[in-house]
């Protein structure tokens, strides 16, 4: 695999282009076109530099592979990498706008109990641009603009891998998306999710980047909690949600919690009373959704009334909390499901 261009900053951008002996305004040209997401060969740079570009870097690292839309609006994205790997992404449609899921990784090594992504193991990080790429590849296929008119406004890193176990990549593709001078979506519109690796949240809350914190909990003492997430034994509950408080101190912003409803898990009443004895307090909120079934797992999900009842007691104890919708269950919403299906060779049911 060549390398990626979308990785490189303005500043490298600029750096290269003298490099290649040219006019250091065609960085700008080349940055303006990689930012409406554009490949190498479709934008306008003298052909000679167009040939000592494609040379060294892939000139579509991340192109949609196939697109399937769900009956809600809600769009799923496979996207192939220049190396033939596979990742996935979702596009919402909400009323304040679209929000786009991206992948981090190529599958996942965390192991959690309920989760497609970590089926096969984690198969190789994404670099920085090719994060960006997806981003950049749908906001393009959605018609959107560069700055105004996006057609991405808001993005969750939850989509395959664990973003802190590929912290870097992670925080450079941040600083890209969110610079002014590219798509420029503002760090308040992003949520970043990890399963609690707790060095990295403590390092990440010393970025500067005040984007949404969340953390998926799904357990209220840790012996429940690393029945389903491994990563417990690494990091107690006690841990992360002294990092949360962290992270809270430096940049102002309160956390979320990810808290997926599980039958005979995690469910009952008393562990709704244990999660708010747990938080309470603290300047968080409670996403509740059901679990998403997964084919290979034995997992089943709590049903409506018990997931309502469950909202109801953790609000009347007075945490905030909201129970999800979960959004494109008919095309395979949850994470790593359809790359799964896709490997496995069967279609997801299509609208
Ligand atoms: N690795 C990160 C990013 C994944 S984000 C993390 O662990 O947070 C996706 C969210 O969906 C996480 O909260 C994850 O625990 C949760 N999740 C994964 N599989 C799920 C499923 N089948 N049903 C419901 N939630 C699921």
């Amino acid at each position: 695999m060549k390398a990626v261009l979308q990785d490189l900053t303005w500043a490298e951008l600029a750096a290269l282009t003298v490099q290649a002996g040219e006019q250091p305004f065609r960085a700008k040209q080349l940055a303006q076109g990689l930012a409406q997401g554009k490949r190498i060969s479709e934008i306008p740079v003298p052909a000679p530099f167009r040939a000592w570009l494609l040379e060294r870097f892939e000139d579509e690292p991340v192109r949609i592979e196939r697109t399937f839309t769900a009956k809600d609006g809600t769009k799923k994205f496979l996207f192939a990498l220049a190396d033939g790997n596979l990742v996935e992404g979702v596009l919402m449609h909400y009323k304040y706008g679209n929000t786009q899921c991206v992948s981090t990784q190529v599958g996942c090594r965390m192991g959690c109990k309920f989760c497609a992504s970590t089926l096969g193991g984690l198969v190789r990080n994404l670099s920085a641009g090719e994060i960006l790429g997806q981003v950049l590849a749908v906001n393009r296929a959605e018609g959107g603009g560069v700055r105004e008119k996006r057609a991405v406004t808001n993005l969750v890193l939850m989509g395959s891998g664990e973003p802190f176990d590929n912290y870097d990549n992670v925080v450079r593709f941040l600083r890209a998306v969110t610079d002014g001078e590219g798509l420029g979506i503002s760090a308040r519109n992003i949520s970043l999710s990890t399963c609690g690796l707790v060095p990295q949240m403590r390092a990440f809350a010393k970025e500067g980047i005040p984007l949404n914190l969340t953390v998926s909990l799904h357990a209220v003492t840790d012996e429940e909690r690393v029945r389903t997430m491994p990563v417990a034994r690494a990091y107690s509950i006690r841990e992360i949600l002294g990092a949360c408080a962290e992270y809270f101190e430096k940049t102002g912003r309160r956390y979320i919690f990810e808290y997926s409803l599980i039958a005979g898990e995690n469910a009952d009443l008393a562990h709704a009373d244990a999660l708010a004895a747990l938080l309470k307090g603290m300047p968080c909120h409670v996403n509740l959704i059901r679990l998403n079934e997964v084919k290979e797992r034995a997992l089943r999900a709590a049903d409506e009334a018990n997931a309502q009842a469950f909202l109801k007691r953790l609000t009347g104890h007075g945490i905030s909390a909201t129970l999800r919708r979960s959004m494109g269950a008919d095309i395979g919403g949850a994470c790593g499901q359809l790359r799964a299906s896709y490997l496995r060779d069967d279609e997801p049911p299509m609208s």
